[in-house]
């Protein structure tokens, strides 16, 4: 009989999107024998909506990821067409950078980059099935309590029965390609996006594709099913495309980029990334598009039933603007360039589902748009993926060892989501295959952590998108201080070269040396002093002052100062940024350090994994029920399980401090820090 394919990896991905890549390339970098599956190789880190990367608290991901020795911030300096920071006018813990991409150029440009990475392989082909072995255990013991608890939560929602197929534990041991070849692993890493039994609609048309008429992965869903993995079926939706020639721009208002631009990677020289950059464009709908919408919105599949599934609320179509703001007729459209080699424009706000001559009518409506010629329709698309409370903290599977999930797959949506979490996966099977502890970031270290935590944590019924308002510590999460924040957990995993922790330990001494100085320097009431202060229209000072303390004047800043203060050290700008920002915030700063202190004192109260609730008198049932289902690492993890209460909580402490809970060591917790 003839032998079919088969071959050995330490880590298979299955995915070569934002995720996948990420994940493959930490997998390689960090020495492991990896291979990386894609339905298509023409589409690897494909942009099938928007040209962006970064963006509100995005941006502040993309920076985490750079600071953590991911690749996403590299890619896009290499490939911008246009960069702005966002809500400047805000204070510092909310500007966000936002880049457009040349989206071919930043596909290609991923694609080389994977291609030449020692100890990564590409493959095109589609993965049908997860080998996986079943692991002998003994049966478990429940107690009345859990029982029922269990079964109030089947009767509540019957969709649910798999649940006792997802307790048997498993382990992941490679793949299966629809050919037959298999491909042995010690670790795979699910990043499959928004291919999975993907469908794309609008109007009548149902088209059996992942996005852009790109094939769809069919096989896949019942081999997770069969592994007792819960899936969820999620939508998202992208505008239709215009020909940039038959766009009037004369009627709509010009966005230009920043001068000057600020890169995304901390390892890019600023003056690398100063060149021309593209025009955007803001128009409006009208009530023309309003009136049109409405009268055909039992059209839409979204309004008449077609689609079941449900869509990004912060990413609203235009039909859902219409209907759910009935009192607004207005609606801003950004009318977007998608790279440098094609004419092609992406209306940004214009998202639908809505029959192709519907659509039309509806662009033609637009001041600037009326000769539009159309080069791809608007489309929603409905794809597989699952409830990421079946994955811990480290993005593993709790009941299927050796098998990680990244990136749309796991219930979130967008570029930089995927991509943070696709790392995180990667790593974390690197981590496992090298016999390391699990690697995990916490809510205070970074919106990486957030942004894990909330998906492994709260039920969520739409896709996850990161916001600013998402993080408690937001004024310690900045964007500007990612690489001050991370890039020595990069050094440790082994991802960040010490040429690069270097640059920051000396940045830090830079920023410590500097604030010492600011608070030990101080200025007299002169009259030249005087004057100045007046010149930037601030009040004289009464007796003498630290230079700190004037910067610390709502109206002044560091940078102003330069001319009063002669023994100013030369800073580099972004290290002189953390000095002014360090110094004007810094009691707001204490005071949230103060609330990570506190944060980390409920994290650090481990709770073991295989503890059954039931076992607790004085917990309620639906409290039991959540508890059971996340198995939290930690009290302060319950304590943001959605259904555990404070008074849940305070039982789960007694218990601990009384010993009824196992106490725990992090190493037997699965660790931290790889
Ligand atoms: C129509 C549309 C609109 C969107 N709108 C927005 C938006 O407005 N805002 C936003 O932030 N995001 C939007 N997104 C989402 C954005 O595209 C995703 O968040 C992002 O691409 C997810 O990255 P990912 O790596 O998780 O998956 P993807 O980029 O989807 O990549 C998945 C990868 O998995 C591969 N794959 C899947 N199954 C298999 C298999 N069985 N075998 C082998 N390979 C497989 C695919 O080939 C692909 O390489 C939209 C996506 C689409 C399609």
């Amino acid at each position: 009989m003839e032998k079919g394919i088969e071959e050995n990896y330490d880590v298979v991905i299955i995915g070569a999107g934002h995720a996948g890549c990420e994940a493959a390339l930490a997998a390689a970098r960090l020495g492991l024998e990896t291979i990386v599956f894609t339905v298509s190789a023409d589409s690897i880190a494909f942009m099938p909506c928007n040209p962006h990367v970064g963006g509100t608290s995005k941006g502040h991901l993309v920076r985490e990821l750079d600071a953590l020795g991911g690749e996403m911030g590299h890619n896009i300096d290499k490939t911008f067409i246009q960069s702005k920071m966002l809500n400047e006018s805000k204070g510092p813990a909310v500007h966000s950078l936002r880049a457009q991409a040349d989206k071919h150029a930043y596909s290609c440009a991923m694609r080389k980059t994977l291609e030449n990475t020692p100890h990564l392989s590409i493959r095109q082909a589609e993965v049908s099935e997860l080998i996986t072995e079943i692991i002998p255990q003994e049966p478990e013991k429940k107690t009345e309590k859990t029982e029922k608890a269990e079964k109030a939560e089947r009767t509540e929602k019957p969709e649910k029965e798999s649940r006792d197929q997802n307790q048997i534990l498993r382990k992941c041991t490679g793949v299966k390609t629809v050919s037959g070849a298999v491909y042995h692993a010690k670790a795979v890493v699910l990043a499959t996006g928004v291919y999975l039994n993907a469908r794309c609609l609008f109007g009548e048309v149902r088209e059996y594709t992942g996005p852009n008429g790109l094939k769809s992965a069919v096989y896949l869903t019942d081999s997770l099913k069969a592994n007792g993995i819960i899936m969820y079926r999620f939508k998202t939706g992208t505008p239709a495309r215009v020909d940039g020639r038959t766009v009037d721009f004369s009627k709509m208002k010009e966005q230009m980029g920043d001068i000057p631009v600020v890169p995304f990677s901390f390892d890019t020289d600023p003056a690398d990334v100063q060149k021309k950059q593209v025009s955007c464009w803001l128009t409006h709908t009208g009530a023309e598009a309003a009136k049109i919408i409405r009268e055909n919105i039992d059209r839409s599949p979204l309004y008449n039933g077609s689609i079941k599934s449900t869509g990004p609320r912060y990413c609203p179509s235009i039909e859902d603007k219409v209907m759910k703001f009935p009192d607004k007729d207005s609606h801003q459209i950004f009318v977007e360039p998608e790279g440098m080699n094609t004419h092609e424009m992406y209306l940004d706000g214009m998202s639908s589902s809505l029959p192709e001559d519907v659509q039309y009518r509806v662009i033609h409506s637009v001041p600037g748009l009326e000769h539009a010629s159309v080069v791809r329709n608007a489309y929603a698309i409905e794809y597989d993926c699952i409830d990421a409370r079946q994955l811990s903290a480290s993005l593993e599977f709790k009941n299927i060892s050796g098998l990680f999930a990244g990136g749309q797959f796991n219930g979130s949506s967008g570029y930089e989501e995927a991509a943070a979490q696709g790392f995180m996966a990667g790593v974390n099977a690197a981590m496992l295959v090298s016999g390391r502890k699990p690697f995990v970031i916490d809510r205070s270290e970074g919106y990486i952590g957030v942004l894990i935590d909330d998906l492994v944590t709260k039920e969520s019924h739409e896709p996850y998108r990161m916001m600013t308002s998402r993080s408690e510590y937001r004024l310690l999460l900045r964007q500007d201080n990612a690489d001050l924040r991370l890039s020595g957990i990069g050094h440790k995993i082994g991802l960040v070269s010490d040429e690069k922790f270097e640059k920051v330990t000396k940045k830090e001494t830079e920023i410590r040396n500097e604030i010492t100085r600011l608070k030990n320097t101080t200025v007299g009431a002169t009259k030249n002093m005087q004057e100045w202060l007046s010149e930037h229209r601030s009040t004289p000072l009464k007796k003498g002052s630290t230079l700190a303390e004037i910067i610390c004047r709502p109206e002044l800043n560091y940078f102003m100062l330069t001319d009063i203060d002669a023994e100013r050290p030369l800073l580099d700008r972004e290290t002189a940024e953390q000095v002014n920002i360090n110094i004007k915030y810094e009691g707001y700063i204490h005071r949230q350090e103060q609330q990570v202190r506190q944060f980390q004192k409920m994290e650090g109260k481990l709770l073991p994994a295989d503890f059954d609730y039931g076992t607790v008198g004085s917990l309620r049932l639906e409290a039991i029920q959540k508890l059971n289902k996340v198995r939290p690492r930690s009290i302060g993890q319950a304590s943001r399980i959605s259904g555990v209460s404070p008074a849940d909580i305070t039982v789960l402490l007694v218990n601990l401090e009384a010993g009824k809970i196992r106490q725990i060591s992090e190493d037997e917790n699965g660790g931290k820090k790889g």
